[in-house]
């Protein structure tokens, strides 16, 4: 399931271990809790969704307020849940005009 990898410099492991609903159509709001692979800290870690300004890894733009899977270690965005791609195509495209 999952995910959109979006990273300017590191590398970007996008693969939650487990969520919440254990379906492929869970959706995420803000405050909820997962665990996935965050590449900062180069383990599982737990994750809190929350909403984030996203940079596009292309490093042009960012994408406001996107929500993601967050660290609870380090505070990185670790994750980027299928639901909010659309919302990245969207704004991908508001871009380039
Ligand atoms: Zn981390």
């Amino acid at each position: 399931m999952l995910l959109y990898a979006i990273f300017v410099e590191k590398p970007f492991y996008a693969t939650f271990v487990e969520n919440s609903g254990g379906t492929d159509m869970t959706e995420y709001r803000e405050g909820d809790r997962s665990r996935a692979i965050c590449s900062v800290c180069g383990h599982i870690v737990s994750t809190t969704f929350a909403l984030r300004d996203v940079p596009f890894d292309a490093g042009i733009g960012v994408v406001p307020n996107v929500l993601a899977a967050v660290c609870d270690n380090c505070g990185g965005v670790v994750a980027i849940p299928a639901q909010s791609t659309n919302a990245i195509a969207r704004a991908h495209e508001a871009l380039r005009g």
